[in-house]
């Protein structure tokens, strides 16, 4: 008895020390994202790593690498200091959530802090004044993400700010010229961010017909074939503050931009006059016209055939100002016509969209529903008329999950970043996912932030 007792004392303190040098790992690499944490294009695989940018306290840029051969974590890593974020007690803008791109020579570069600047920071020809301030910043080193300097090449007055990549090396960096009343430009660098070509308007603000009201835009940015990138995009009407300004958005619209030729086209291939407006838009780029539903913008693709297919998020507006739209609406080009309609995945749920066939489509979904949040595949067969949930690649108890888009050329371990508010704070768990579920940490690694 005596004897069983000690082997039972050993088989613990084995357990124990094992329990010791063996540490917890964990399914998020940190715990310090600030409010809303993530914009779409906040990542990119280049070399082996993954390399992750988003917002964290007083919403400054953070940023992670992960080493996917030696399975190995760098950062979270402060990679600039925005404007906004500063004054305590002010309700979150996260309207300056930082995008990453990594240029052809390996150096980083983010772009951050514009929710539309300020009049003193000099005269905004393009758009209006909100707060903040676009700036950019880029790594000191090649694939080294511990040191970062700011590089002063871009205007102050951005919001939104998205990088695209193309094959052939070309940056393009796309943003709205301001707050509400801006136009959307674009501007390419072929000299890996050193500089960038002169701004090109290409969707145009102007007061609409009504007294002090205005037409505004949202734009969804895609990968095209070759050297192509798509654009979906809805209509904000910007009602004058007397009249109850709020998030009224309706419609999606949809052309191409060849940037070879830098010529824009329409889903019929017809040649498109910049910068287009309402006006112009309704006559050339309206994909479907939603009537009194109002939208939020979502993803779109193209198929095998060539042909887009486009998404967005539909519903009454509930009278809120960013409430309403929540049923992901799906359609796709014949040729012809646009054809689709409303879809059967959870309401609310968000997320990605790839094209295989006009059959074959399948959606990343961050859905909260039931108190359980998942990001998982949808698949349809039939073009999108009926979606079955499949893979599962995270499932997760607590606050709400939120999604980027796909991270750019990503590794099939580490497709999409996905974040989790912590429950009674303002700061999120950050999750780097894949088709292997999450990639792990040590807990006490991601634990940036005590927070317990
Ligand atoms: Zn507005």
């Amino acid at each position: 008895m005596k004897y069983l007792f000690s082997i039972a004392l050993l088989m613990l303190s084995v357990g124990l020390i094992s329990n010791q040098t063996a540490e917890e790992k964990v399914n998020y690499f940190s715990n310090n994202a600030f409010g809303n944490p993530v914009t779409g294009k906040a990542g990119e695989y280049y070399n082996g790593v993954t390399y992750v940018a988003y917002q964290g306290e007083k919403e400054d840029p953070y940023v992670v690498a992960y080493d996917h051969k030696k399975d190995k974590w760098r950062g979270p890593y402060k990679a600039g200091t925005s404007l906004l974020g500063k004054t305590p007690g002010r309700k979150i803008d996260n309207h300056g959530k930082p995008t990453l791109v990594v240029d052809g020579e390996g150096y980083i570069h983010i772009v951050f802090g514009g929710h539309g600047g300020t009049r003193d920071l000099g005269e905004n020809k393009l758009g209006n004044y909100h707060d903040g301030k676009q700036i950019h910043v880029k790594s000191k080193r090649p694939m080294d993400i511990s040191e970062w300097e700011e590089v002063e090449n871009i205007t102050p007055f951005g919001t939104y700010s998205q990088f695209m990549k193309l094959d052939n090396g070309d940056i393009y960096l796309f943003f709205r010229h301001g707050a509400h009343r801006s136009n959307w430009v674009y501007q390419v660098s072929k000299d890996n961010c050193r500089t960038f070509s002169p701004k090109v308007s290409f969707l145009k603000t102007k007061p609409s017909n009504e007294v002090n009201d205005w037409d505004s835009w949202y734009v969804n940015l895609q990968k095209g074939e070759g050297n192509d990138i798509l654009l979906s995009y809805n209509y904000h009407f910007c009602k004058s503050v007397k009249k109850g300004h709020d998030g009224e958005r309706h419609h999606c619209y949809y052309m191409k931009f060849d940037t070879d030729t830098k010529q824009f086209f329409n889903v019929k291939g017809e040649a498109l006059t910049l910068p287009i407006t309402k006006e112009y838009a309704d006559q050339k780029t309206l994909a479907i016209n939603t009537g009194d539903q109002w939208n939020h913008i979502g993803r779109s693709d193209l198929n095998d055939e060539g042909y887009p297919h486009i998404s967005w998020y539909e519903g009454a507006h509930g009278g809120k100002r960013h409430g309403g739209p929540k049923q992901l609406m799906h359609y796709q080009w014949t040729g012809d016509e646009w054809v689709g309609g409303e879809t059967n995945v959870p309401n609310k749920a968000r997320g990605e969209l790839v094209a295989k066939s006009k059959n074959e489509v399948s959606y990343l979904l961050e859905d909260n529903e039931n108190k359980l949040g998942n990001v998982a595949w949808w698949e349809s067969h039939d073009g999108g008329a009926e979606f079955k949930k499949s893979k599962v690649l995270l499932e997760e108890k607590g606050g709400k999950l939120l999604m980027s888009h796909f991270i750019r050329n990503a590794h099939p371990d580490a497709k999409v970043i996905v974040t989790q508010n912590i429950k009674g704070t303002a700061y999120s768990k950050v999750y780097l996912l894949g088709e292997n579920g999450p990639i792990k940490r040590k807990q006490s690694e991601a634990d940036v932030l005590q927070l317990n």
